[in-house]
């Protein structure tokens, strides 16, 4: 099996990873785009457990339902392990609120983790540099070459005898940025071309949503959001997330003090501001004030 691969961006409904964060859109939303579930044999769902996620599995799983074609759909939650000092990267209880999404709606769920990387924040400090808009090594490299050994997983074990054509469906709404408005709902992906030995078809089932009517889907479906958000954050991604807003990122060293700490050595010994315009040492100051 080759691995040549394809490369959805930041496969697992990473949240805090807009371009333009909180910027307007003038871009209005792609056109709903009907899935065609027959020209695939799956469709692997990004989960982070964030809201976006909530509403995205409903809308993959509804529509497969209706398709009677749900038994193709994979939730995949990408684990992007712990710190030096056992900190979980990602929010505690992420991966159960998306385990809870799968199970509510009946469909597989695997939790996987880069095969290079212990977590992303070797990552990081190997990098020796934070991630930032034109260097997103941590989503490149911890979710989504995750997602596509995922697929690379799932289609082999079908033993198509042929190339897998899969769906891979992420929470990227038009709502959060410019550049994400700009996105068409399905698009295959460019490395799904001659010469590669499957074909994938990224797919963004809730690129027309709002916050609004994200939120309204869990309410309508009773579907599980993580706790942060009745804390105060707006959206769940890394704990500390340099692409994150920073009031979000000082309502989010409140609530995880240890490894804002540990962030914030990490950010002293390399000599590199967390974010362009604010250093964590700063952002902990803010917080405690
Ligand atoms: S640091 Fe985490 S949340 Fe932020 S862009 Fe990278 S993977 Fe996504």
């Amino acid at each position: 099996m080759t691995k040549k691969p394809f490369t959805p961006p930041c496969g697992t409904g990473c949240a805090a990873t807009q371009m333009e964060l909180f910027a307007e859109p003038t871009v209005p939303p792609a056109p709903p785009t009907v899935f065609d579930w027959d020209a695939h044999d799956f469709v692997v769902v990004g989960d982070s457990g964030g809201k976006d996620s909530g509403a995205l599995v409903h809308e993959v799983c509804t529509q497969a339902d209706k398709a009677g074609q749900l038994h193709k759909v994979h939730v995949l939650h990408c684990d992007l392990g712990r710190t030096t000092r056992g900190h979980l990267v990602e929010w505690p209880g992420a991966l159960e609120v998306a385990r809870a999404h799968a199970k509510q709606y009946g469909v597989p769920f695997a939790v996987r983790r880069s095969k290079r990387w212990p977590s992303l924040w070797y990552r990081i400090l190997n990098h020796g540099n934070w991630p930032g808009h034109f260097a997103r090594y941590c989503t490149s490299d911890t979710k989504t070459v995750t997602g596509r050994d995922h697929a690379d997983e799932i289609g082999g074990g079908m033993r198509l005898g042929r190339p897998y054509r899969a769906g891979y469906a992420m929470g990227m709404r038009a709502e959060e940025s410019r550049a994400r408005a700009k996105k068409p709902v399905t698009e295959r992906h460019r490395m799904s071309g001659a010469g590669t030995l499957r074909v994938v078809t990224t797919w963004l089932p809730i690129h027309g949503l709002t916050t609004e009517e994200v939120w309204q889907i869990h309410q309508e479906n009773g579907i599980a959001h993580h706790e942060a958000y009745d804390r105060g954050m707006r959206r769940l991604s890394c704990r500390a997330c340099p692409l994150a807003h920073t009031d979000d990122l000082v309502r989010s060293a409140q609530l995880n003090p240890g490894i804002f700490d540990e962030y914030a050595e990490a950010e002293a010994n390399m000599g590199h501001p967390f974010k362009k315009n604010i250093t964590l040492k700063r952002i902990i100051e803010l917080a405690r004030s």
